[in-house]
């Protein structure tokens, strides 16, 4: 016999994106294509037994203290986590009661949405509006706990700092940013943590400083909240070799800067290429683009192109699933890939309809 809380029993678990075995291409995940700066595999070679013996420090120290100095804030203001996901782990605990409710738009990043249901809390969706704009609903909905990525997931589309504020400042409780990819559009909502007491920051060094399978990400809010969120914390959350290679990593700023903008400058190139074949694609701020392909379409060129050595991201869900989500490779990836697109697709039929009249809805 077994006991599981009702709500897991009915919960339909996050699908992350496929990590098989082999020497895939992969584009699905927004994964960095550019290796960690060389101080954090020094760091890494440098462990020694005790390291491996002892339990890493709870707080992570040195890591907020590091990343403080980062994100322009005080060490209080920060908490790391096993990637940014944990964050999110600490707020729903934090913040939500059975039947409380959160506030998402559609599309986004549905694990806001499955954390909030193991907590027994509801979700009210919110679908984006023409061109993927925030409807004027999510402003003051009634939610406990507001969750918005900008850029946002999947769309790669950047809001305003203006909304983000007028959004903490009608917001009935919490409003949590997450700014996974807001590197890739130098951007940041921490000046607004000045203005509202209900702003919680998500960063994660997963994209930006290539170290997603060491899994640190942080919190960053008014100290009083950050405080308040250390308590429901796993105690060891963050391992020893993830606290020394993510003080390495923000600490070759130099070095991020170079990989983020050869991305940007892929990512620009690479639209350009898929205008040209027809595609249409949405103007991304983030390190990867959601993209309509001519026939054969979205679902069968994925499985065409995994064939072909390379993972690209599908979504079967109702505004997604005529679309592509590929994350930005290394140019020679890129330039594999399309010449895979090119063996695969059609080029021209998509180039008749009109691009003016195409809304990204
Ligand atoms: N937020 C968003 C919007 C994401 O796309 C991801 C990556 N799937 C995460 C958070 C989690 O990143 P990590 O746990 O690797 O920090």
């Amino acid at each position: 016999m077994t006991c599981f809380r009702e709500q897991i029993v009915r919960l339909k678990a996050y699908e992350p994106g496929r990590q098989p075995p082999g020497k895939l291409v992969k584009l699905n995940a927004n994964e960095n294509p550019y290796p960690p700066a060389p101080g954090v595999l020094e760091a890494l070679a440098r462990l020694g037994p005790d390291d491996v013996r002892l339990y890493p420090d709870a707080a992570a120290r040195l890591l907020c203290a590091r990343a403080a100095k980062a994100f322009g804030v005080t060490p209080a203001q920060v908490v790391a986590g096993n990637g940014s996901d944990d964050i999110l782990t600490m707020i729903v605990r934090s913040f939500l009661d059975p039947g409380d409710r959160i506030a998402v738009v559609d599309p986004t990043y549905t694990l806001y949405e499955t954390l909030a249901s193991i907590q027994g809390a509801t979700t009210t969706v919110h679908p984006l509006g023409p061109a993927w704009s925030l409807p004027v609903s999510f402003f003051g909905a009634a939610a406990k706990v507001t969750f918005l990525p900008n850029p946002n997931a999947q769309t790669g589309t950047l809001f305003s700092q203006r909304e983000l504020d007028r959004l903490c400042a009608n917001a009935r409780g919490m409003v949590v940013i997450d700014e996974a990819y807001a590197p890739f559009a130098d951007v940041t909502a921490v000046p607004l943590l000045r203005r509202h007491g209900n702003l919680i920051i998500l960063r994660t060094l997963s994209k930006s400083h290539s170290l997603a399978g060491l899994r640190v990400g942080f919190g960053i809010g008014r100290a009083e909240v950050i405080a308040g969120m250390q308590k429901v914390k796993d105690s060891y959350n963050v391992s020893v070799a993830g606290q020394g290679a993510a003080c390495a990593a923000l600490d070759a700023a130099a070095y991020t800067s170079r990989t983020i903008a050869a991305l940007v400058k892929t990512r620009t190139w690479f639209c350009r290429e898929l205008d040209a074949r027809g595609w249409l694609t949405v103007p991304s701020s983030a390190n990867f683009v959601l993209t309509e392909p001519p026939a054969p379409g979205a679902a069968a060129l994925m499985a065409l192109l995994e064939r072909d050595g390379y993972l690209v991201r599908y979504f079967s869900t109702h505004r997604l699933r005529s679309m592509l989500r590929i994350s930005m490779g290394t140019d020679t990836q890129m330039r594999g890939l399309l010449a895979c697109i090119d063996r695969r697709c059609s080029r021209s039929p998509i180039i008749t309809r009109s691009r003016k009249g195409w809304r990204p809805q």
